[in-house]
């Protein structure tokens, strides 16, 4: 039977594995009293480490017995502040509560059952388990930031932990998993971060693989030196990559083939130093999840290269970009870096920002129909498609209108249809003018950037992902225009007229009053739903364009054209 639960305090659960790890054991279940008290034993090794971790500080502050300068009188400013090994008393004092934080824990442990419901016992607030300590108080210490992170001092601070109004309640257990922290502290965007997945095998593989990591720098480091954490000044970019290797790692033991079903992350940030502490919170959900581990799977090396090359703005980095659900700027070209793989950039879009893969195929068609059309066409249509294929001509107005160009040509070819655009270009939710979500000239220009690109048109589906009313008032009019004037009047004033650019707002006005006279449903409501803005304004862009590409197939579907 387990001596310890995990609590579901991610501080205090990190500083637990850490001790399992230190064990040499990989799960709490195998973690035995005796295996408890040798992994804290004397107390002096874990003392030296912590006393050149920098996380140490980050954890609890500097007024640990460990770092204070009224028992360390080597680190104080007249001494230059640098600690002197032989200056010992504060190792001595905090070694000395170590051991009675053990031995207090230990009995606990013996009395768990025991002290169930006793009265006159506060439980500890961490884990909600066991007594609260008295250790410290026996030596007239509070439990405050210099014990507890974010446990807050009297009458400075209240934090996560009511101690504002008295000092916070913790059990020695608790307390003890907290001076382990350090040496599974990773950094992420300058806070120290506690990963905590729903399936806790996977944080102890994790502390596990950050602990061993902490523990070789540090025989590799010369006394009286201080170890940055792991991480430390890169952002999250460390954090990811080691959380990518700890799947890899899995993956590669066959250990676990699969990630657990459901299994989400939890990245708690806190920092506990200074005048500001501070925590937060990195939600991984399960989808985000999938697309980390396959991609360790897959394409780990890739993604690796990528994460490495970031820029130190975190708003830029991958992790920030999953915990957003925001576009990866680093999956496209840029000057002199070739676009990532369609592999990783398709999982990405499929699991983390929820993209159909279906979206994604025409795209990808879209960019080949560009390729061929522009590639075997004339020295104006080479030129344009070296342009589209460079960095951001995606943004370029006159350039997209060419492409729009391209799509109607398509169109009219039979080739594309209302329903495919409006899969790919759905229509703003936001705004009440039609619009647009331009992102898929984005993965257009992504797909143009790649070799081996797909020449087969994915099943489009039938949902209209527009108003209706287009589809509608295209076919009104082509019949209503085929029945007066015949197809050659369509394909010369309506077809070839929008090619030229020549349709404006008018034309539309003056189709719609003409079906007004002899329809249903055209009333003045409905032009100002289709056509108008939040203001009255005719708005009519992406209305005529659409109406075009239906009117081209329409055309197609009569018999017209070469
Ligand atoms: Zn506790």
């Amino acid at each position: 039977m387990a001596i310890l639960n995990w609590t579901g305090n991610p501080l205090v659960d990190t500083g637990l594995a850490v001790m399992i790890a230190r064990a040499g054991k990989e799960k709490i279940e195998d973690f035995t009293a005796d295996d408890f008290n040798n992994v804290v034993s004397d107390g002096i090794w874990l003392a030296k480490a912590n006393r050149q971790l920098k996380a140490f500080a980050m954890v609890v502050g500097i007024n640990s017995p460990l770092t204070n300068p009224s028992l360390n009188s080597s680190l104080r400013k007249k001494n230059g502040g640098k600690l002197d090994p032989r200056d010992d008393e504060g190792l001595k004092q905090y070694c000395k509560l170590l051991i009675e934080l053990k031995e207090s824990a230990l009995k606990d442990l013996k009395e768990e059952s025991a002290l169930k419901g006793k009265s006159g016992k506060f439980l500890c607030e961490s884990c909600g388990e066991r007594p609260a300590t008295e250790v410290l108080s026996k030596y007239k210490k509070r439990i405050g930031r210099d014990w507890f992170p974010l446990a807050g001092s009297i009458g400075s601070d209240a934090q996560t932990l009511p101690a504002a109004s008295r000092t916070a309640r913790i059990c020695s257990q608790c307390l003890l998993s907290i001076q382990f922290l350090p040496l599974g502290s990773i950094i992420v965007g300058g806070k120290i971060a506690c990963f905590q997945y729903t399936y806790m095998e996977l944080t102890q593989l994790f502390v596990k693989k950050i602990y061993k990591e902490t523990i070789n720098n540090l025989q590799l480091l010369k006394s009286g030196d201080k170890l940055p954490a792991i991480g430390q000044g890169k952002g999250t970019k460390i954090a990811l990559i080691e959380l990518i290797d700890t799947m890899y790692e899995l993956q590669s033991n066959k250990r676990i083939y699969e990630l657990p079903q459901f299994t989400s992350l939890n990245i708690w940030l806190f920092s506990n130093s200074g005048q500001e502490p501070d925590s937060d919170l990195i939600e991984i959900p399960n989808d985000a999840l999938t697309f980390l581990w396959n991609a360790a799977m897959l394409r780990r090396e890739e993604i690796e290269k990528l994460v490495m090359k970031e820029s130190k703005k975190i708003d830029f980095q991958l992790l920030e970009c999953i915990k957003r659900k925001s576009e990866y700027a680093g999956f496209y070209p840029q000057k002199e870096t070739k676009p990532a793989s369609k592999e990783l950039f398709e999982l990405y879009h499929t699991k983390v920002l929820g993209n159909s893969s279906s979206k994604l195929k025409i795209a990808e068609w879209l960019a080949y129909q560009i390729k061929t059309k522009l590639s075997t066409g004339n020295k104006n249509d080479n030129k344009l498609l070296s342009k589209l294929i460079k960095e951001a001509a995606y943004k370029d107005k006159e350039l997209l209108a060419k492409i729009k160009g391209i799509f109607a040509e398509l169109a009219e070819e039979g080739l594309f249809s209302l329903e495919d655009y409006s899969l790919l270009f759905p229509r703003e939710t936001e705004t009440k003018q039609i619009r647009i979500k331009n992102d898929g000239f984005k993965w257009i220009w992504f797909y143009l950037n790649h070799e081996n690109i797909n020449d087969k048109k994915p099943e489009g589906g039938d949902n209209l992902f527009t108003h209706p009313l287009i589809k509608a008032f295209a076919k009104d009019t082509f019949d209503y225009y085929q029945k007066e004037k015949g197809m050659k009047y369509i394909e010369k004033k309506i077809l070839d007229a929008f090619k030229k650019g020549e349709i404006t707002t008018s034309d539309l006005q003056r189709w719609f009053i003409n079906l007004a006279k002899i329809k249903e449903g055209y009333t003045n409501e409905k032009w100002d739903d289709l056509c108008r803005d939040d203001n009255g304004n005719n708005m009519t862009n992406e209305v005529r364009f659409q109406f075009r590409l239906e009117m081209a197939n329409l055309y197609r579907l009569a018999g017209g054209g070469k």
